[in-house]
């Protein structure tokens, strides 16, 4: 029997809790830097399985470590928190869930992006390495991130002193359920997630009547070319071998049809999956905003506010190709490869802050009949539920023996006697 066989033969015996963990943790979400009670349910555990356990990092985050000998160091982190959505998928453990968000509103609160699977697989693929120590040897690292979703509680443990708590891990690891057949694992090297950056603009014109344009300078006009403009940036300016997106996704302005204001605001969204397009296109916006703004004679010059930025999550080649060797081992024909994903993580910003390699791998999380059909009448994108949708969640059998087994599987490539 191989290692990771003979570790995970007690994944039988760990099944029955492990997904009233799931069940009890998909019922009660909680928003991004409120996640008190599933930080807790995660350091008890940790403690009972013999992890040496630091709790409160960067708010909310755990980290659980054990040391066990000489080898290398190997990081595993879940993401904790949900989101402020209302749970539509009719599961008996939907949660009904409400919370206070960070503006003061009360809102709705489900697992709609799975984060509840991440956190469930972790803490088995804890239990399964704690309880097998014979089979391998070095140190394990189990970190529970807040604030995912609001991409910045990965950068807040950073700042919490996690450096200092753990040792330099050798290697790290984040996994993500999405949209496909439950029971498979892909991967891929080299970027993966795209780097997202949202940018607040302010153009200011000068108000007035709406019957006396000549005595104004229409701010709504000058954000209506920037707009357009604004469409040229990716199609004209960023690589064609590369993707990349811009979107406008707020453009505000004005109170009453016949007044004229005196600014507008627009927000807009970039993703990109090198360093040099992100500049290119930053650089773009900046530039085309100013002369449009000159073009209108802007009566001042424009404010610019980047703010929600996710870093770029980049697979190393190496450890990229270690995993996906142990997984095509371990899941035959289950383990494929995973396309690029236009969303964005903050996970990167932990391994790049240690300069620790890192790969980051998705787990397919949607029932196989629904999956297959979907595909063969061609709605795909109108019948298979997404991440952030009221009806989204993965059907727990076989997604979360799946995500513990990856775990597993990863880590003992580095780890194994
Ligand atoms: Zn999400
Ligand atoms: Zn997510």
């Amino acid at each position: 029997m191989t290692v990771e066989a003979s570790v995970l033969s007690r994944l039988a015996e760990i099944r029955a809790w492990q997904e009233d963990l799931y069940r009890d943790l998909h019922a009660h979400p909680e928003l991004s830097h409120q996640e008190h009670e599933t930080a807790r349910k995660v350091a008890e555990r940790l403690a009972e399985f013999g992890f040496d356990v630091h709790a409160g990092i960067g708010g909310t985050g755990v980290v659980g470590i054990l040391n066990n000998g000489d080898g290398p160091t190997v990081l595993l982190r879940a993401d904790m928190d949900a989101l402020p959505v209302k749970e539509s998928t009719g599961l008996d453990y939907a949660s009904t869930a409400t919370a206070t968000d960070a503006a003061g509103n009360e809102v709705p609160v489900a697992h709609a992006c799975g984060h509840d699977t991440h956190v469930a697989s972790l803490v088995g693929a804890a239990e399964l390495l704690a309880n097998a120590t014979d089979q391998w040897s070095g140190t394990l690292v189990a970190l529970f991130q807040p604030a995912e979703e609001t991409g910045d509680g990965a950068q807040g443990m950073l700042e919490s002193g996690l450096a200092e708590l753990i040792p330099t891990p050798d290697v790290a690891f984040a996994q993500h359920v999405l949209p496909g057949i439950a029971g498979t694992v892909n991967t891929l090297a080299g970027p993966v997630l795209s780097a997202a950056d949202s940018m607040r603009i302010t153009v200011f014109g000068r108000g007035g009547h709406g019957s006396m344009p000549q005595a104004t300078i229409d701010p709504v006009v000058l954000a209506a070319m920037i707009v357009v403009r604004l469409q040229t940036v990716v199609s004209r300016e960023a690589p064609p071998s590369e993707t990349a997106v811009l979107t406008v996704g707020s453009l505000q302005a004005g109170t009453k049809s016949n007044i004229i204001p005196d600014r507008a605001v627009i927000q807009l969204n970039v993703r990109t999956y090198s360093d040099t397009t992100r500049t290119t296109i930053l650089d773009a916006i900046r530039r085309i905003v100013t002369a449009e703004c000159d073009a209108s004679g802007s009566p001042q010059p424009p404010e610019f506010e980047l703010f929600d930025r996710f870093p770029l999550t980049d697979n190393d080649a190496e450890a990229t190709q270690k995993v996906t060797d142990a997984f095509d081992a371990f899941f035959v024909d289950r383990a494929g490869s995973l396309p690029q994903q236009t969303a964005s993580e903050d996970f990167s910003d932990i391994p790049t802050a240690l300069a620790t390699p890192y790969t980051y791998w998705g787990i397919g999380c949607t029932d196989p009949g629904l999956c297959r059909a979907a595909v063969e009448a061609g709605r795909v994108s109108q019948d298979v539920p997404v991440n952030h949708a009221p009806n989204f969640a993965p059907v727990l059998q076989p997604t979360l023996d799946t995500g513990t087994e990856a775990l597993v599987v990863a880590a003992l490539a580095w780890l194994a006697r």
